[in-house]
């Protein structure tokens, strides 16, 4: 019997996607960070990305790229969330490089680095309107200039991220102050920056419309590779796969019940009233998964059936159409968050598929 519910991993099919990410993306003169923050540091998963043709790898948890180290992964990974002060250390001895907007934490990293006789690569994230992290444009040269004088500190170059908090789309106009941003800075301090990160895959749509991508030479992309989907309006991409990773849970109840509840309606188990409405018997069946594990608004259920609730350790399933006996197993497709629970729940099974991969 395979475990229940489990993330049914399939490693050829996110070598696919990544592969043809990092081949339409070369053609623009782009490379690929493959971001691996969903895998909870997973070695297999790192390495399809590595095979695919991913250029370096980044997660925004140290413990996960600590985990690939220790599990020998050999790339060159990066931090892509700012380090905190008090993991500054761990930093310095697990990742080549970090995303950094306070100078206070590169000061660190700068001391760290020369304490454990290493060097660190340090990339300043430039806000450019999504408001979350980022140094504001009339400040980066600054923090330039004192990070390319810090000891054991390498400045690799700049980057930002766009629709992560306020869904600001990537255009060309705020690409070409990333652009420019590059520029001024080789004009005015006499050096190279070798890394211009344009952002996440909500770029895609962007990188590969044939637009002016001046000097973006690198993405950093992890839900487009995992799911298969561009992230400003979760559209499929074309020719990738959206069912490489998937979740399989088991029903433990299937009965003919009545939609409408009996008795005086207060909150549930997650502090809601739930809507009711009397819709006659209906085939509900109670799958063993629930917020413990997934987040349950993220799931979709196979066409047929519908999830009409969840507690922390059940799932509600109906279908008139398909019989749910006790055992059967059911296949849901993930968007990201509910990846990222079932992924970091120790009550998930992970399934690599090919096994022997
Ligand atoms: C999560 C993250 C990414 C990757 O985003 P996807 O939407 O998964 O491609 C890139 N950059 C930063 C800073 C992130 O936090």
């Amino acid at each position: 019997m395979k475990p229940a519910p489990r993330l049914v991993i399939d490693l050829d099919k996110i070598r696919h996607n990544a592969r043809t990410l990092v081949e339409r993306l070369s053609r623009r003169g782009i490379s690929v960070t493959g971001v691996t923050k969903a895998t909870l540091g997973s070695a297999k998963i790192a390495a399809a990305f590595l095979e695919a043709g991913v250029k370096r790898l980044g997660d925004s948890r140290i413990e996960n790229i600590e985990a690939m180290h220790l599990a020998q992964v050999s790339a060159s990974t990066t931090l892509i969330r700012s380090p905190m002060l008090s993991q500054v250390e761990r930093v310095v001895r697990h990742a080549d490089v970090s995303c950094n907007t306070e100078i206070e934490v590169i000061r660190k990293l700068s001391f760290e680095a020369r304490k454990a006789n290493r060097t660190h690569g340090v990339i300043l994230m430039v806000e450019l309107g999504d408001l979350r992290e980022g140094i504001m444009p009339d400040d980066l040269m600054s923090y330039v200039q004192e990070t390319t004088n810090l000891p054991n500190i390498v400045f690799k170059g700049i980057g930002t991220n766009l629709a992560c908090r306020s869904g600001v789309s990537p255009d060309g106009k705020n690409m070409a102050i990333l652009s420019e941003l590059a520029d001024s800075i080789e004009a005015t301090l006499d050096l190279k920056v070798e890394i211009i990160s344009g952002g996440n895959s909500a770029n895609l749509e962007w990188a590969l419309s044939g637009a002016e991508i001046g000097r973006i030479n690198d993405l950093r992309l992890g839900e487009a590779i995992l799911l298969g989907c561009e992230t400003l309006h979760r559209q499929a991409i074309d020719g990738l796969h959206t069912d490489a990773i998937t979740l399989c849970a088991e029903v433990i109840e299937a009965k003919v019940k009545p939609s409408m509840p009996l008795g005086t309606i207060a909150q549930n188990a997650s502090g809601d009233v739930p809507p009711v409405a009397d819709r006659g018997l209906v085939t509900q069946a109670i799958l063993a998964v629930g917020q413990q594990d997934v987040d349950p608004s993220g799931l979709q259920a196979p066409d047929g059936m519908d999830v009409m609730g969840a507690s922390s350790d059940h799932l509600i399933l109906e279908s008139e159409r398909f019989e749910l006996t006790v055992g059967t197993e059911v296949i849901f497709q993930l968007n990201y968050g509910a990846l990222v629970r079932a992924m970091t729940s120790p009550f998930v099974a992970k399934v690599m598929e090919p096994a022997l991969a």
